[in-house]
C-alpha cells in the first residue's frame, strides 16, 4: 500500500461543500444524476480513445449501481477513463467546472435562494455531500502503468489519498456512505431505478441497477422520426438542457447530401439562460457515429442561433479529428451551412403557418436572433424574419414584419420609416413623428440599440428603402394627405413673413454656436420646435451610440426647426412686431432650445431651464390673477 496523505480542499470547494451540506434543498436525488453524468463522460472518453486508436480491450463500457442497505452505502461504478493520482487531486479538490464556481459566487451574493441555485446549476461531484457522511472514490486510469488510487473525504475540510497495491480494472468506483436517515430511500432499488429513469434515461451507455438494465433509449436522434413521441422528445430535451419545462419547438432532421448527418434540435420556451453562463452556454453537441466529439460546439450554428439546443451526429467526419482542426474542416462548414438553412426554413414556416406562435418565439429569442443582421449571406431570409413594434400595433407587445409594413404602406410610399426611442409612449409623443401621425404613415418603433444596426445593415426591403423618420425627405411626405381636415391657422401675411425671418435671426443670435442652423419646419404640428440632424448625419440614436463608444460627452450641434403655425411662435411674431428687442424673445428662444435638448436626452444641466420655467410661471400666474379678477 502506498502512504496515506491528507490534503486540504481548495477554498472555493470548501465554500461550495459548506453550501451543499447546509442547504435544505429537497431534490437531493440529483446527486445520482451528477455521478452518472460524470461516469458517462468518462466512458465517452474511453470510447473515443478506443475508436480513434482502433484498439479495444474488451471491457464492456457500462455503469453499474449497487446498494447495500446494511452497510448504508450506494456505489456507482463505471468502466470509463479513470483518473491518475494527479488527476484526482486536480479534478476533485478544486473546481473544474465554471458553473460550480458561478454557483458559489451567486450563493455568496445571497440574492437567490440556495434551493433554486442548486436546482439550476449542475453542481457536479460535490452534490454527493447533500446525502453522504463520507465518500470513497477508487479509480484506475487507462494510462499505461497507472496505479489504482483511493480518495476519501467526509466533505468537510480535507481529503485523504492512497495508492493501492491490488490491481483493478480501468474506471472509477464511487462509494457513497449515506446519511442515516437517507439510507432506506437511497438503497431501495425500485427508487433508484425511478431516479435513473427520470434523470438519466438518455445516457449513451447501459446503466444497471443491481442486475437490471434501466436506461433503454439511446441516441434518440438516430431513431426514425415517426417512432418518437412528443413525450420522448421532451424527456430528451430536459435531459440535455436541465430545463424543467417542455421545449417550445423541436426540429429533427436527417440529411444525406451534401453531407450526411442527423440533427435533433430544440427551441426552449424561454430565452433566459438557465445557467447564467451567457455565451458559453450555447452550441450543439457534436457526435461522430454516436461518439461524443465535443459538447456545445460553437461552429455548427452561427452565434445568433444560439437559442437552438441539441445534438448533431455525422458519419462523414473521422473519429480521430482533433477539436482544434474541427473549426477549419470543410465538412463542418457544409454541415453548418445546411443546419443554418434548416433553422431558417423552420422559422419561416412557423412564421407563415402561425404568426402568433412565431411572435412568441420572437419575444423569447428575438434579442439574440437580431444579431443575424451581420450574416450577409442570409440577409434576405433574415429580413423576412425580423419583427418590430410599430405605430400600427395596438400596444407595445404588438409585432410586425417588414412585409406586413409594406402591405399596409400608402399608395406611392417608397420608403419604410422607423424611429428609435426609449418606449412606445415616448415615440408616440416625439415631435419628429408629428408629420407621420398627421398623415397616418406607419413608423416602426425601435427600442434596442441593436435595432438600428439591423436597419443599417438591411438598407432596404422589397424595393423599399429603410429610412429613419428623422431623416425623412419632407417633400416625399408632402404628397400624402393629412388624415383629418386640418384647421390651418391663417396664412402668414407678407409682413409676418419678414418678421419670421427676423425672429429666426434672433434665434441664431441668441443660440450662436449651439446650433448649426435655425429654419422653418414642415414636419411639426403640435410642437413649436424640434432639433434635427444636419444633412447626411447619423440618426440621433446612432450618434448617441458613437458618442458612448468614443466617450464624447459634448452636446452635438443640431438644426433647430421652428413651427411657424404654432400659437407660441405666432405670439412671438406679435411681440417682435411691437419691439424687436423685447427680452421675452431671448428668454423663449433659450427655453425652447433647452426643452428640445431635454427631449433628445442631451441636457446636462437643468438649472437654467428650471429657473426660466419658474420665472415664466410667476409672470403668467400674475397675469392670470389679473385677468380673472
Ligand atoms: P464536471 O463534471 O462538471 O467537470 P465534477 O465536479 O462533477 O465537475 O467533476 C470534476 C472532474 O472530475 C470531471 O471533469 C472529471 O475530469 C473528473 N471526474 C469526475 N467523475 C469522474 C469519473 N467517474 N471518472 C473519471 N473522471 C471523473
Amino acid at each position: 500500500m502506498g502512504k496515506k496523505t491528507t490534503h486540504k480542499f481548495k477554498a472555493e470547494v470548501s465554500q461550495l461543500l459548506d453550501i451543499l451540506v447546509h442547504s435544505l434543498y429537497t431534490n437531493k436525488e440529483i446527486f445520482l444524476r451528477e455521478l452518472i453524468s460524470n461516469a458517462s463522460d468518462a466512458l465517452e472518453k474511453v470510447r473515443f480513445k478506443a475508436q480513434s486508436e482502433g484498439e479495444d480491450d474488451g471491457i464492456p463500457q457500462e455503469i453499474r449501481i449497487t446498494a447495500d442497505k446494511d452497510a448504508g452505502t450506494l456505489t456507482v461504478t463505471d468502466t470509463g477513463i479513470g483518473m491518475t493520482r494527479d488527476e484526482l487531486m486536480r479534478n476533485i479538490g478544486t473546481i473544474a467546472h465554471s458553473g460550480t464556481a458561478e454557483l458559489a459566487r451567486l450563493a455568496e451574493e445571497g440574492k437567490e435562494s440556495l434551493d433554486s441555485l442548486i436546482g439550476r446549476f449542475g453542481v457536479g461531484f460535490y452534490s454527493v455531500y447533500m446525502v453522504a457522511d463520507e465518500v470513497t472514490v477508487t479509480t484506475k486510469s487507462v494510462e499505461e502503468g497507472a496505479k489504482p488510487v483511493a480518495w476519501t473525504s467526509d466533505g468537510k475540510t480535507d481529503y485523504k489519498l492512497q495508492e493501492l497495491d491490488e490491481d483493478r480494472p480501468r474506471g472509477t468506483e464511487i462509494t457513497v456512505h449515506l446519511e442515516k436517515d437517507l439510507v432506506d430511500q437511497f438503497t431501495n432499488e425500485a427508487h433508484i431505478k425511478h431516479i435513473v429513469g427520470k434523470h438519466s434515461n438518455f445516457i449513451n451507455f447501459p446503466i444497471y441497477v443491481g442486475e437490471d438494465r434501466v436506461n433503454t433509449i439511446q441516441a434518440l436522434w438516430r431513431e426514425p422520426k415517426f417512432q418518437i413521441t412528443a413525450e420522448q422528445y421532451a424527456e430528451f430535451y430536459k435531459f440535455l438542457t436541465f430545463d424543467s419545462e417542455d421545449p417550445f419547438d423541436t426540429l429533427h432532421t436527417s440529411v444525406d447530401a451534401p453531407v450526411q448527418f442527423n440533427a435533433l434540435m430544440f427551441i426552449p420556451k424561454s430565452g433566459d439562460d438557465p445557467f447564467g453562463l451567457g455565451r458559453e452556454n450555447r452550441g450543439l453537441d457534436l457526435y461522430v457515429r454516436r461518439v461524443l466529439i465535443e459538447k456545445q460546439n460553437k461552429d455548427l450554428l452561427p452565434e445568433y442561433m444560439g437559442f437552438m439546443k441539441g445534438v448533431v451526429d455525422t458519419e462523414d467526419l473521422p473519429l480521430n479529428i482533433s477539436r482544434e482542426t474541427l473549426q477549419d474542416n470543410i465538412l463542418m462548414r457544409k454541415i453548418s451551412a445546411t443546419l443554418t438553412k434548416q433553422v431558417y426554413g423552420h422559422l419561416e414556416k412557423m412564421a407563415k403557418d402561425d404568426a402568433d406562435r412565431y411572435n412568441e418565439f420572437w419575444r423569447a429569442h428575438g434579442e439574440l436572433f437580431k444579431a443575424g443582421y451581420m450574416d450577409f449571406l442570409n440577409k434576405d431570409k433574415f429580413a423576412l424574419l425580423v419583427r418590430f413594434n410599430s405605430s400600427a400595433s395596438d400596444d407595445a407587445e404588438g409585432l410586425t414584419s417588414l412585409a406586413d409594413y409594406v402591405s399596409r404602406a400608402k399608395e406611392g410610399q417608397e420608403e419604410i420609416y422607423y424611429a428609435y426611442g426609449p418606449s412606445r409612449e415616448a415615440l408616440g409623443l416625439s415631435p419628429h413623428l408629428e408629420v407621420f401621425r398627421r398623415k397616418g404613415i406607419e413608423v416602426l418603433y425601435l427600442y434596442e440599440p441593436i435595432d438600428e444596426f439591423v436597419m443599417d445593415a438591411l438598407r432596404d426591403f422589397d424595393g423599399h428603402a429603410l429610412v429613419a423618420a428623422e431623416h425623412a425627405d419632407m417633400e416625399k411626405l408632402g404628397k400624402f394627405e393629412s388624415l383629418e381636415k386640418e384647421e390651418r391657422p391663417e396664412e402668414l401675411t407678407d409682413g409676418q413673413k419678414s418678421t419670421l425671418d427676423k425672429l429666426i435671426g434672433r434665434f441664431k443670435d441668441v443660440l450662436g454656436e449651439a446650433v448649426t442652423e435655425v429654419k422653418t419646419s414642415s414636419r411639426l404640428s403640435d410642437s413649436p420646435v424640434c432639433l434635427s440632424n444636419p444633412d447626411g448625419h447619423f440618426t440621433s440614436s446612432m450618434d448617441k451610440i458613437m458618442r458612448v463608444m468614443h466617450k464624447d460627452t459634448s452636446i452635438p450641434k443640431k438644426v433647430l426647426e421652428i413651427n411657424p403655425d404654432h400659437p407660441l411662435i405666432r405670439n412671438m411674431l406679435s411681440i417682435m412686431e411691437k419691439d424687436e428687442n423685447d427680452p421675452f424673445i431671448e428668454q423663449a428662444a433659450n427655453q425652447l432650445f433647452e426643452s428640445a435638448l431635454l427631449l433628445e436626452g442631451y441636457l446636462n444641466d437643468p438649472h437654467a431651464l428650471v429657473g426660466r420655467v419658474q420665472d415664466l410661471l410667476t409672470k403668467s400666474s400674475g397675469w392670470y390673477v389679473e385677468t380673472t379678477k
